[in-house]
């Protein structure tokens, strides 16, 4: 299956997800992804490439021996490394396609802010909210 950042300037290919998909609530995540937590899987550094764009790829150590790769264009989130590991972390909101698994559970549920997920069951739409100008 295939992945790609917003602008297409990045894309990788992954033959298989090595662990189960799980969404991070920490608040690296948070800030990093702009978002109530970031959805992710490892994936073998064997079970990946990069189809073009790598050099355009940004790193940022959010953490000692942790480095979180954006696109530096478009600044979509893709992949984290760690020191000494034989696998990266796949950002994966990034795919292309449907890797056919679904989340299993949810990390980091101690750093989730309440005022982005304690809300009533929210309404949802299929696209644009009722009256959105
Ligand atoms: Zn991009
Ligand atoms: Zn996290």
């Amino acid at each position: 299956m295939r992945g790609s950042c917003l602008c297409k300037s990045i894309e990788y290919e992954v033959s298989q997800l090595d662990s189960a998909i799980a969404h991070c609530a920490c608040h690296t995540c948070r800030k990093a992804h702009a978002a109530a937590f970031n959805t992710a899987a490892s994936v073998k550094y064997s079970h990946f490439r990069w189809l073009k764009g790598e050099h355009l790829l940004t790193g940022y150590q959010s953490s000692p021996g942790k480095t979180r790769f954006f696109c530096s264009n478009c600044g979509s989130h893709l992949i984290a490394r760690r020191d000494g590991r034989d696998y990266l972390v796949l950002r994966v909101a990034t795919l292309d396609d449907d890797p056919l698994i679904r989340p299993e559970f949810q990390i980091w549920a101690s750093h989730t802010v309440p005022w982005l997920c304690d809300a009533p069951a929210e309404k949802v739409y299929p696209e644009w909210e009722p009256g959105h100008q």
